[in-house]
């Protein structure tokens, strides 16, 4: 039986392909292609019992080119070596795609959650860290671990709480790690970061009226008739702003069934029921749709698989109707889907570049750690009062009155969340802007040309750094 690739190797092979179309040294290409280091440890648990378990992790970095190296930390049982390398070189290639100043990182910890109480998976999160400590691969300047499959802000404040007592440097020592509760040093807006970054690089995507002439699409957002697989963080997120935006929700999966409603379904209403039925199925007015997967089959303008990886594969590829493809999970496509589905022409906006909102406003998070003050807090008032001056003027020279509620909306100054949407709107418009035009010029598909982008991104900083060429 042939066997499949496995993550490492399907990172490998983009990057290949990637890199034949680059003109850097062979050398140069292996120094960005390799994993700089891998710390595997072993440590021991004392378990609620009173027994004793060793626990495996490991922690990569991938490129130094750029410091810190950054990416989440996931506990789950199917971690491993490959996989952690493998998650942490998309990372290098994801922060250069969106021009996050950061090397790629990326942690494990080999542990089926549910299996451990509170307690105990505290003291794995700590002494994690404090190995991490001892090894120099964490802190502001050389290592930001971040939540991942696993992993949420809770163990990130235990991480940042454990790395302050142990640091010299108390005064950057939040900075340590990202995704942290607000009131921890996290800042506003990375909940919903992964999700709406989707949005924004789905809108900029569509709005070119060429590349949707050429799928027998109209541009913009309204009235796409969008289908969304897994309704967790990432995927509810993506489904919300979709729908505020003016598209139709035609159909949604989650792991116990999907539902199919030509006409539209209501987000809102769908999660309710959820929450009420412990089931989407049944909702009203829509089909149910027994075996899940069979969604991604659904005729639809958009398909965003939000859940899993590997949910595309060349099993079903060929009966896929949607003509844009927006990955938000990480690697949903496998590598012969993509070749079946760039043949029948379907746009797909890759995991790279597309789920990149998460790390974009972990950055934001870093660089408000580091200078101590929320985003908007020196200039919100200031704003307010230059802006409503401004609108006073003109009101004036029209003669017209306006009224308070109308002038506190426009005068409004901005604040952290303004901001942080801002600057993560655009992030994403100019990453993929950086992304097609790429395409157009080598002539390829979006992934290979972001792939391209990250590799020439990365290469200037070596040769900057003198030590190629
Ligand atoms: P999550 O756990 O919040 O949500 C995943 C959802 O998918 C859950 O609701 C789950 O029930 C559902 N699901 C599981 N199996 C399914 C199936 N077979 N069919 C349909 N639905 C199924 O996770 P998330 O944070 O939303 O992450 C989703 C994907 O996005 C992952 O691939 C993750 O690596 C990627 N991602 C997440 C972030 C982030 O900031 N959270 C950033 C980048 C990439």
């Amino acid at each position: 039986m042939a066997s499949h690739p496995n993550f490492l190797q399907q990172v490998d092979r983009m990057f290949a392909k990637a890199a034949a179309l680059t003109d850097h040294a062979d050398g140069l290409l292996a120094q960005i292609s390799i994993c700089n280091s891998v710390y595997k440890m072993e440590f021991p648990l004392v378990r609620d019992d009173g027994s004793i378990e060793v626990i495996k992790a490991w922690r990569a970095e991938h490129s130094h080119h750029k410091l810190p190296t950054k990416g989440g930390i996931r506990f789950d049982l199917s971690v491993n070596e490959d996989e952690v390398a493998a998650l942490a070189t998309l990372m290098t290639y994801k922060c250069a795609i969106v021009n996050v100043p950061f090397g790629g990182g990326k942690g494990g910890i080999k542990i089926k959650r549910s299996d451990y109480s509170d307690a105990e998976l505290e003291r794995i999160t700590r002494r994690y860290t404090f190995e991490l400590f001892n090894k120099s691969f964490i802190g502001p300047g050389t290592d930001v671990p971040a939540p991942d499959y696993g992993s949420s802000a809770r163990e990130m404040a235990w991480i940042m709480d454990t790395y302050r007592t142990l640091s010299d440097d108390p005064l950057s020592a939040q900075a340590c790690v990202t995704g942290k509760p607000i009131a921890q040093g996290g800042v506003r807006g990375r909940t919903e970061a992964t999700g709406l970054g989707v949005f924004f690089g789905i809108r900029e995507c569509v709005s070119f009226e060429e590349d949707m002439q050429r799928r027998g699409l109209t541009s913009g957002i309204e009235g796409k008739t969008v289908v969304v697989q897994g309704l967790g963080n990432v995927g509810y997120h993506a489904a919300k702003y979709m729908q505020e935006g003016g598209a139709t929700l035609v159909g949604l999966a989650e792991y116990e069934g999907a539902i199919h409603n030509p006409e539209g379904l209501d987000l809102e209403a769908v999660m309710a029921h959820r929450k009420s039925t412990g089931s989407i199925l049944n909702f009203p007015g829509a089909t149910n749709i027994e075996e899940s997967a069979k969604a991604l089959e659904l005729e639809c303008d958009i398909l965003i698989p939000a859940a899993l990886e590997g949910v595309i594969t060349k099993d079903n590829a060929a009966r896929i109707q949607a003509k844009i493809i927006g990955e938000a999970a990480n690697g949903p496509v496998t590598a012969d889907a993509d070749a079946i589905l760039l043949e029948k022409n379907v746009l797909i906006l890759p995991d790279v570049f597309l789920n990149a909102g998460g790390v974009t406003v972990s950055y934001f998070e870093w660089l408000k750690n580091l200078s101590h003050v929320r985003f908007g807090r020196l200039s919100k008032r200031f704003e307010q009062a230059s802006n409503e001056r401004i609108v006073k003027a003109l009101a004036a020279a029209m003669q017209v009155d306006i009224p308070s509620d109308e002038m506190m909306r426009l005068t409004a100054g901005a604040d952290e969340v303004d901001l942080v949407y801002s600057g993560l709107e655009e992030t994403m418009a100019v990453a993929y802007q950086e992304t097609r035009e790429t395409a157009h010029a080598k002539d390829t598909d979006l992934r290979t040309a972001a792939f391209i982008n990250a590799i020439n991104k990365v290469a200037v900083t070596y040769s900057e750094m003198g030590i190629f060429p």
